[in-house]
């Protein structure tokens, strides 16, 4: 062999390091000759692959780096003003460099144990602080998943707590000027619940006794700033319950939704310094009143005093776990999005009130700006009252010549289906930029563009006077002591130093894998190639497309399944997509009285949760000590439910680390029964290149990618798949 290719197992010898001298002691110990021999006892061998996995060759770190690049610059870099919950943002540099980039705090755990996770949860209380301060509510969460999923969970949240005569209360209002993705995850999530969505025009909102709930935005999907006030009140006089979906950065400068009387606030966080990264990961929150505070969904950080007097976080109220409340659990979210929200909760640290109102006020006098010249190019622009976007009437005509010459130009707008223009300014845009954008419309309509900027200076915003923020936030001492660059620093180093991650030892902690990312893999996460709005047309997002097409064939085949979908954000979001996937077969089959789910005593809280938000009912099957399914219990429910069987779920290999023998049996059992496996897939990683979902007899199953694969685990951080079998 020549020594060209010297470097090609340079990945696996640096990430696995265990020696030859220790492995022998290691099978010595267990009894084992070799580790060929544990595996074979260890993995049935009606299960084993016969081959090997067809897989890429495997790149050394350094040909993985740079085929990434090559990939990454098939995405075209726009700029865009597309706005619909994603802006472009500077991420301070301090933050990217010590947090995002930074394995002392993208290798850290869930942050069970309190004594060693004292500076994540300081972080997470700080974003808590913020939220509740930005939005004008009680209480708020450590993050959810993204904006959709949080608004989808106020809507459960109150359909779970309506009470009295509204038991009988069924319909879910929701404005029609709602971001479209939420719109499209309300409809999946209302429906196996029987929840109806009634979605129209604000002033078509009656109130009437059938609904239990509403859903508005604000500033809405135009960009429109509404006045919410009377529609929460009278709501509430309805004893209906009411959330808003809303923006961090415009509630800077805006009345917020608490004080006109909302009773859960919703939104996403992503544009306090998170990086777009075509659609996420970012942290939606959640906010609402203290009334609600057993039904909250995601974790919640507490204070603590210790006997000494001195304040201790600790995860609060862990009653509504999943891991307690099991199928009466409120929601089943497990892993949410905090290392993004350690971000956004820095980002509000570092610039504190004073800097985030210089950036909402500078975001809001551009807007005005680009309004100026918008009306004086004889545009109508819809919006009265506004503090990023702008609406704008054009001819049909008009809009594909403007489509044509901002794409000519590296900018992208937004193209409503009705003859309208979105722009939606954010915290990067500068004079020029705005400048920029005019000069469109002024090429496209023939009019020469006309603007002062004597004095650019004194540009002020012209929100209406009553929607104008008066009440204090980030008043905390915390927002008020960080603003230089040394004492961020510091302070973040501080919080870093209390906690223990992967940087310090292994964590054998949790039933799911933790393992530590290779920092190559890491790196192409800031690079700014892959920082692209989430609806940039196809074309701009070549690299992405690749990327996923790639990953998508690799997993096909590392599972054995025929598709994967990766629209689920997390393990639990999989399960629930898988679920509703498995719903979707029989109901095809005319089967809709199969709604029954066999989930084992040992399962992870999250199974139980997700089966009933996909309109399931939870059949327990009753395990071992060892957390072995009980198989003639298993026999006995699958048969005596046999008509109405759905499916079961199991988690392979089990919780406690078994690979049970039985798992070809039991899978034919549930097919025998009308039912289909659905396999929890969170220890996948003691499957990968040995056995796979489809050997062991599964029909669908998820896949967590910040377990198995390389995504940070961030003190829980998640991005999933969710595969299927066709
Ligand atoms: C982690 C885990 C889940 C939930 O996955 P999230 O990504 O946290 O939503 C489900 N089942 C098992 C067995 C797990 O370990």
């Amino acid at each position: 062999m020549s020594n060209i290719t010297f470097n090609s197992d340079e990945f696996s010898s640096r990430h696995n390091s265990i020696s030859k001298q220790e492995e022998n002691l290691m099978l010595k110990q267990i009894g084992v000759k070799s580790v060929d021999e544990l595996i074979n006892l260890t993995i049935p061998d009606s299960i084993r692959l016969e081959n090997d996995l067809n897989l890429e060759k495997p790149k050394t770190e350094n040909e993985f780096l740079s085929h990434f690049k090559t990939l990454a610059l098939k995405n075209k870099k726009y700029k865009s003003y597309i706005g619909t919950g994603y802006y472009d943002c500077f991420t301070p540099n301090v933050i990217k460099r010590n947090i995002l980039e930074n394995p002392g705090w993208y290798t850290a755990y869930t942050p069970y144990q309190a004594e060693i996770a004292q500076g994540r949860m300081e972080a997470l209380i700080n974003y808590q602080t913020m939220v509740t301060d930005l939005t004008g509510m009680e209480i708020s969460n450590a993050s959810l998943l993204d904006e959709g999923t949080a608004a989808s969970e106020a809507m459960t949240m109150f359909f779970r707590v309506r009470k009295g005569s509204k038991k009988k209360a069924f319909k879910f209002f929701v404005s029609n000027k709602i971001f479209p993705q939420t719109i499209e995850l309300l409809k999946t999530r209302s429906e196996p619940l029987g929840i109806e969505l009634v979605i129209d025009e604000l002033d078509k909102f009656n109130c009437g006794d059938d609904y239990f709930g509403a859903l508005f935005q604000y500033p809405d999907n135009d960009g429109n700033i509404v006045d919410l006030s009377s529609y929460l009140e009278k709501a509430r006089s309805k004893s209906i319950f009411t959330c808003v979906a809303s923006d961090l950065m415009s509630l800077v400068l805006l009345k917020s939704p608490g004080e006109m009387g909302a009773d859960a606030v919703v939104g996403n966080s992503q544009r306090f310094g998170v990086p777009m990264g075509y659609g996420g990961p970012h942290a939606a929150f959640y906010a609402t009143k203290e009334e609600f505070k057993r039904h909250i969904p995601g974790r919640i950080i507490g204070v603590s005093v210790d006997s000494a007097g001195n304040n201790a976080y600790r995860m609060a109220l862990q009653t509504r776990e999943q891991h307690i409340k099991r199928d009466r659990a409120t929601s089943n979210i497990c892993t949410a999005q905090v290392l993004l929200s350690v971000m956004a909760g820095m980002y509000a640290v570092y610039h504190g009130k004073d800097g985030l109102k210089k950036i909402a006020t500078k975001i809001a006098s551009l807007t005005q700006l680009l309004e100026n010249g918008i009306s004086s190019l004889d545009f109508n622009q819809e919006n009265k009252n506004f503090f990023d976007t702008l609406k704008i009437k054009v001819t049909s005509e008009e809009k594909d010549k403007i489509k044509k010459v901002a794409e000519k130009n590296h900018l992208n707008f937004r193209y409503f289906e009705t003859d309208y223009i979105g722009i939606s300014l954010d915290e990067t845009t500068q004079v020029s930029d705005v400048l920029d954008i005019l000069n469109i419309f002024s090429e496209v309509s023939g009019k020469s563009l006309e603007i002062n900027l004597d004095n650019i200076d004194d540009l002020k915003h012209n929100i209406s006077a009553n929607q104008i923020r008066s009440s204090e936030f980030l008043s905390h001492e915390v927002f008020n002591k960080y603003h230089t660059e040394h004492e961020i620093l510091r302070y973040m180093k501080r919080l870093e130093n209390k906690d223990l991650s992967l940087v310090h030892s292994m964590i054998s902690l949790g039933s799911c894998t933790m393992k530590l990312n290779a920092t190559t893999e890491m790196i192409p996460v800031t690079w700014e190639e892959m920082n692209l709005h989430p609806f940039v047309p196809t074309d701009q997002a070549q690299g992405y497309s690749e990327m996923i097409n790639s990953l998508n064939t690799w997993l096909c085949e590392i599972t054995g399944f025929s598709a994967i979908s990766f629209q689920p954000n997390s393990g639990a979001q999989g399960e629930y997509t898988g679920l509703m996937v498995i719903r979707a077969y029989h109901l095809d089959k005319g089967n809709d009285n199969r709604n029954i789910a066999l989930i084992p005593s040992s399962a992870h809280g999250t199974n139980p949760a997700s089966a009933i938000m996909a309109g399931m009912k939870v059949v327990v099957v009753a395990c071992d000590k060892h957390g072995n399914i009980d198989y003639d219990d298993l026999k006995e429910k699958c048969e005596q439910h046999s008509e109405n069987l759905s499916c079961l779920m199991i988690t392979y290999p089990s919780t406690h680390g078994v690979f049970e023998d039985k798992i070809l049996e039991v899978c034919n059992l549930i097919h025998e029964n009308g039912g289909l496996v659905y396999m929890d897939g969170a220890n996948m990683n003691a499957q990968v290149g040995l056995t796979n979902p489809k050997n062991i007899g599964a029909d669908v199953c998820h896949l967590n990618l910040h377990k198995t694969f390389c995504i940070p685990h961030g003190g829980g951080w998640a991005r999933n798949g969710a595969n299927r079998c066709s």
